[in-house]
């Protein structure tokens, strides 16, 4: 039997992220954490999946980012 070791995760930060869908143009303000995938708010794509606990932007998503503190 494999002893698993124990090893210390930090908890990823989440935040808030403010993203434009590239087919509409709309900008999009998301969690990083979302338990569901995020859809354009205007068009209805797919912007980001939830990949278990964090979410995987997709292309559909610009490449340009922004991290909304809310400090
Ligand atoms: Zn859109």
């Amino acid at each position: 039997m494999v002893k698993k070791e124990r090893v210390f995760i930090p908890k990823p930060k989440s935040a808030f992220l403010s993203g434009t869908c590239v087919k509409c143009g709309t900008e999009n303000v998301f969690y990083s954490n979302s338990a569901r995938e995020v859809k354009c708010k205007q068009c209805g794509e797919i912007l980001a999946t939830n990949t278990g606990g964090r979410v995987e932007l997709t292309d559909s998503l610009s490449q340009e980012i922004k991290r909304l503190d809310f400090a």
